[in-house]
């Protein structure tokens, strides 16, 4: 059993937390807001309970899985002796290389230090810590306790040992880790992105509907969901800020984010967390219509 200290309490780091105190991991959630701490226990206490009425999991399996979190809004008093620190906080390069700053001085010397970021350079996050070699990506995908993969991130000066004990610690989740280099977007956003951008593009040139792409993507391609519906589902502002690094960090045309996706974003149509994007969201429904933005 190891002592993981998650860092962000929100749609990731709540599911992050709960999978490893799910298998049996002591687990400290901070969050600076202790309302985003009671709403992601909730949405844990949730999950789990779910999970019972499965039957995947017994009642006591739920009740040993909580008395292993533990929540705190005070970041220097919860890594102290941890063993894993993972930082899911807001994606913003200056609060992370702020927050790996810190971690760097409050964490024991043999701690790794990971970060769930989607999109910024792990080699420069390193850069803020004088542990370099125990700093890597460990991406995890939403919703966390059922998405399978990890992407694990290697920055330029990540040990070995680093990367083979966060495989190992991401395998024992039950998890399947697939080991990337730190290259802008990585695998899985470097081919996702300029994906959904080019169904954006395709949008607005009127080539088709909102829900004709989608049907062609999930028919013809077997995806469980169009990519219109899965960006709205990530977030617009999250596929733009990564079609920007792809951009920034690439330097080539193909990853120019698609006007209508900035205009959207502009205009705080966020997807389901604003309740609209390309398509009309509800909040606690899963029931979607096209936005009569598009319709
Ligand atoms: P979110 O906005 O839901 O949650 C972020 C949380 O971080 C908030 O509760 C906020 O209060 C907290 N926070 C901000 N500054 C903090 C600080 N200094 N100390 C402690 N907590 C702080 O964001 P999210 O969607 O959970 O994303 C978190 C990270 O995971 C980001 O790096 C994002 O790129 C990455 N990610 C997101 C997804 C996704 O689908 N949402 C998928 C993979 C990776």
């Amino acid at each position: 059993m190891k002592a993981i200290t998650v860092i962000g309490a929100g749609t990731m780091g709540n599911g992050i937390a709960h999978v490893f105190a799910q298998k049996g991991h002591s687990v400290t959630l901070v969050d600076m807001s202790s309302e985003a701490l009671s709403r992601a226990t909730a949405t844990i206490e949730k999950n789990l309970s779910r999970l019972v009425a499965k039957e995947r999991l017994t009642e006591g399996e739920k009740s040993d899985t909580l008395a292993r979190l533990n929540t705190s809004t005070d970041m220097s008093a919860s890594v102290g002796n941890a063993d894993l620190v993972v930082e899911a906080a807001t994606e913003n390069l200056d609060l992370k290389l702020k927050i790996f700053r810190e971690l760097d001085a409050l964490a024991p010397p043999n701690c790794i230090l990971a970060t769930n970021t989607s999109s910024i350079s792990i080699t420069e996050i390193a850069s803020a810590t004088k542990r370099p070699d125990k700093v890597i990506g460990m991406h995890f995908m939403n919703p966390v306790p059922i998405m399978k993969l990890v992407e694990i991130i290697r920055g330029y000066a990540t040990s070995d040992d680093t990367c083979s004990e966060t495989m190992s610690l991401s395998s024992a989740l039950g998890k399947s880790p697939v080991e990337v280099n730190d290259y802008p977007g990585f695998v899985a956003n470097r081919i996702l992105m300029p994906m959904i951008n080019e169904a954006i593009i395709t949008l607005n040139e009127g080539v088709a509907g909102v829900a004709e792409i989608d049907t062609v993507m999930k028919l013809g391609m077997a995806h469980p969901m169009g990519p219109l519906q899965l960006a709205d589902f990530i977030g617009l502002d999250i596929c733009l800020s990564i079609m920007r690094v792809l951009h920034d960090g690439l330097g080539s045309s193909k990853y120019t984010p698609c006007p209508l996706l900035v205009n959207m974003v502009m205009a705080g149509k966020l997807g389901a967390k604003s309740g609209e994007g390309f398509y009309l969201h509800t909040r606690g429904s899963k029931e979607i219509t096209v936005s009569p933005f598009f319709a």
